[in-house]
């Protein structure tokens, strides 16, 4: 039996084994240092990673020569204790110019440092496809996001607008296309907010038509509806863009003036009603009158006695004979 070499000698065949192939595999790296720290002796692929010829690495310290290479890393290995790091990455700029990565083990002692590593060249290079492809990937689902999110914009945009009209034509009477009772209610809130902040007049009209129902009962509905329509039309067109014409239901109109004392909503109100005793309508040989009554806002009054006094000036107008006008006295001081 062949006695086995003792353990040194192996250590040493192993690591001249070790060196013969480093010297011929560029993906292994191996360097060792002296106890100061420079390189003593390094496999050939070292002298690639470190960009040099073999008489500018030997004798220089390797913290210098990898702190002129070394581009990212791992905090620097403590070389002045005896003590073996784990696996680490060493990103270095290679000779020319490209940045190769090493997986090295680093190993210290009162010896001097050993660095024996593996060039991730080709797993990096994977890598590297594997990112491009994940960036292009990204940019693709990016450009699809932003795709996506135009025609969401565009859609919320449609639904902006159906909801407008959904939301005028819940403020509008389908039959004249005037403002309904909802709609009123809103506006003339609004204007008698308005006036009482700006002591600005506000003046409403009641007009309802006279006798309507003999209307619908001699010619029929439909001729009613069409009677009604052009109310609708003659009042919208009788009054400033700024005023508020409304069908509060029935034949029962209301104009809402702002900016308008009594004397001039009583004006309007009478050239209404004479537009509309002219009014010609298909299937209706008569003319059909109308009576009104105007009522000023005064200071404090809400919209509902506001409209109540221009309900009671109409009432008048009726029981006076109808086909006219009446204006409402201002309302009884308080107490
Ligand atoms: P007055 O002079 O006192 O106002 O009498 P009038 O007949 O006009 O008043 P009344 O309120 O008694 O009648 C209103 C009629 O209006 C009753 C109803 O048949 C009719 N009417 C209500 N809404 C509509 C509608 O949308 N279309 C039609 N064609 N008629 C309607
Ligand atoms: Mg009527
Ligand atoms: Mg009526």
């Amino acid at each position: 039996m062949t006695p086995s070499p003792p353990e040194e000698d192996r250590a040493e065949r192993g690591a001249q084994l070790l060196s013969e192939l480093a010297a011929t595999s560029p993906e292994l790296v191996l360097l060792a240092t002296d106890p100061e720290g420079r390189v003593a002796w390094h496999g050939t692929s070292a002298l690639r990673e470190l960009g040099r010829t073999p008489d500018a690495v030997i004798g220089r310290p390797l913290a210098e020569l990898l702190a002129e290479r070394q581009v990212e890393s791992l905090p620097p290995f403590r070389s002045d204790a005896s003590c073996r790091s784990g696996p680490r990455l060493l990103n270095l700029v290679a000779a020319d110019g490209s940045v190769v990565t090493v997986r090295a083990l680093l190993e210290s002692g009162p010896d001097g440092l050993l660095v024996a590593g593996v060039r991730l060249a080709a797993e990096e290079a994977r890598l590297g496809e594997e990112l491009l492809r994940l960036t292009n990937e990204l940019a693709t689902a990016n450009r699809e996001a932003v795709r996506r999110g135009r025609e969401l914009e565009r859609a919320l945009e449609r639904l902006r607008a159906a909801n407008e009209v959904i939301e005028r034509l819940a403020r509008t009477d389908p039959l004249t296309h005037l403002v309904n009772r909802r709609g009123l209610e809103e506006a003339i809130a609004h204007e008698r907010d308005r006036a009482e902040r700006t002591g600005e007049p506000l003046s409403v009209v009641a007009l309802d038509l006279d006798r309507f129902k003999r209307v619908n009962d001699t010619w029929g509905h439909a001729v009613g509806d069409r009677l009604l329509a052009a109310v609708g039309e003659a009042l919208r067109a009788g009054v400033r863009p700024y005023d508020v014409a409304a069908r509060l239901g029935g034949e029962e109109f209301l104009l809402v003036l702002p900016a308008t004392r009594r004397e001039r909503a009583a004006d309007v109100a009478e050239r209404l009603r004479a537009r509309v005793a002219d009014l010609v309508v298909e299937g209706l040989p008569e003319r059909v009158t109308s009576s009104a009554g105007v009522a000023e806002h005064a200071r404090g009054e809400t919209t509902e006695a506001l409209l109540a006094r221009a309900d009671a000036a109409l009432y008048e107008a009726k029981r006076q004979g109808r086909d006219q006008v009446v204006v409402a006295p201002p309302p009884e001081p308080a107490g």
